[in-house]
């Protein structure tokens, strides 16, 4: 069994080798790693069995072409993919994410994370991730219509209710997900919960829009209550200003915080008054709506400055929420945020520290929520909706906030579980690992060798 013995520097080598040119993915599996090998030290089965090695390696990872016609009768060709991670405890589920940044390596990491978020969720959904190197900005509305048929002619033979249930992600909302939804529709003739993030009228939740933004500020507010605080009061620094970050910025503000910043591709806004609703719904307006810049801020609200090409790391706070892209927060970011005194950091998107800025924040013992625990909601009312597909009803909104609530305590509790490690500071990182790993491989090891 000495293949099973591997040291940690081993194990990572072999992913490395074996993913060249991957450094997103190669990131994630070392931010799980580094974790898991000391839970499964003394726990032989984990390690003859190869679970690790397994997990991260992708159950399948299809690719394909996506030819569309633009409005000038261009022949455009992109990459289509989707991961399917692990379907361990469940179908596989994730988001479809639009970007021109997307490649493999992008969509490998977020369907390992996946996999370990969403059995932190408590609910039976496996991981995987999907996208396609299209870039939705400036495209007409016919454009992306055609692109999100186009991709679904591919996609819809991978995926089905009780296979893989693929979600929004970056430039997937609900406009897109009804165009895929139709398609789908159209090529199969089913009507079956095969996607999340629905219109409300055509089979999807209440709460879903809302749910990731908020259930990172309800993680939040569970970690300060650790330590005997609440968001009252509190400074909070945001990044994005797409579905989550709004979100988010909705939920501080109505718990009594003051949000200071939000970004996009282009820079930050730094606004000392406060970020409040009705700031809140313009931004929403103007960039899902209107699909503009965050720039235009400071001219509908004077008292705000543009700081063109930067992150709002600097400006002091009590709170961070990066909840824009992957590596979006680097160590230095990270020294800037502790220097000044922030005391917790709740991730709402995948990834976005870096392994410097992670290993920051833990050598400070800061309250630090990995996305996986903390962005956890967006997928958790995914689950709600696939459950109220499956029962052909809607639940209600009070019913729904309160089951999110109950989801995201219930993963702070598991945090707690496999990450105190006493003198009252909680590893939230290796709680997460931990508790979503264990799920994943205990069930693993139940199938056996397959
Ligand atoms: N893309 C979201 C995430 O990163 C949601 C996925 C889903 O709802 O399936 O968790």
């Amino acid at each position: 069994m000495s293949n099973g013995h591997v040291d940690l520097h081993q194990f990572m080598e072999g992913v490395k080798r074996r993913n060249p040119h991957q450094d997103e993915f190669v990131q994630a599996v070392q931010e799980v790693a580094e974790d898991i090998f000391a839970f499964i030290a003394d726990k032989a089965a984990y390690h003859e069995q190869q679970i690790l090695r397994r997990i991260a390696e992708p159950d399948r990872v299809v690719s394909f072409r996506v030819c569309w016609e633009d409005d000038a009768g261009n022949i455009r060709v992109q990459r289509g993919w989707r991961v399917q991670n692990n379907n361990a405890i469940g179908p596989y589920k994730g988001g479809i994410r639009f970007h021109p940044a997307v490649n493999e390596s992008v969509l490998k990491f977020l369907a390992f994370e996946q996999t370990f978020k969403n059995a932190l969720t408590g609910l039976p959904m496996g991981g995987g991730k999907g996208g396609a190197n299209f870039n939705p900005k400036g495209k007409s509305e016919r454009e992306i219509m055609r692109f999100c048929q186009s991709f679904m002619t591919e996609l819809y033979r991978h995926i089905g209710a009780d296979v893989d249930v693929p979600a929004g992600d970056i430039g997937v909302g609900a406009r897109e997900i009804g165009y895929m939804f139709g398609q789908y529709k159209r090529i199969t003739g089913n009507f079956t919960g095969v996607l999340t993030g629905k219109g409300l009228e055509w089979g999807g939740s209440l709460i879903r829009t809302e749910a990731t933004g908020y259930g990172a500020v309800y993680f939040l507010a569970e970690m300060l209550a650790t330590k005997g605080e609440s968001l009252a009061g509190k400074t909070a620094v945001i990044s994005g200003s797409g579905n989550v970050a709004t979100h988010a910025a909705e939920k501080i503000v109505q718990l009594g915080g003051k949000v200071v910043t939000l970004s996009d591709s282009g820079g930050f806004i730094h606004d000392p008054d406060g970020i409040g609703q009705e700031k809140i719904d313009w931004v929403k307006t103007h960039k899902t709506h209107r699909r503009g810049r965050i720039e235009d801020y400071v001219a509908a609200f004077p008292g705000a400055t543009f700081h063109a090409g930067r992150t709002p790391w600097g400006v002091p706070c009590d709170v961070a929420l990066p909840c824009a892209t992957q590596n979006e927060l680097l160590g230095e970011d990270a020294k800037t945020l502790v220097a000044n005194g922030c005391r917790a950091v709740a991730e709402g998107a995948n990834m976005p520290t870096d392994l410097d800025g992670v290993h920051v924040f833990k050598a400070a013992r800061l309250l630090y929520a990995p996305g996986k625990a903390s962005n956890a909601g967006g997928v958790a009312v995914s689950g709600l909706e696939m459950s109220q597909n499956s029962e052909r009803r809607s639940w209600k909104e009070e019913e729904l906030q309160q089951m999110l609530k109950d989801i995201m305590s219930g993963i702070h509790q598991a945090c707690i579980r496999y990450g105190d490690q006493g003198g009252g500071y909680i590893d939230y990182v290796k709680g997460a690992n931990i508790a979503g790993f264990k799920k994943v491989a205990d069930a693993m090891l139940a199938f056996g060798v397959v």
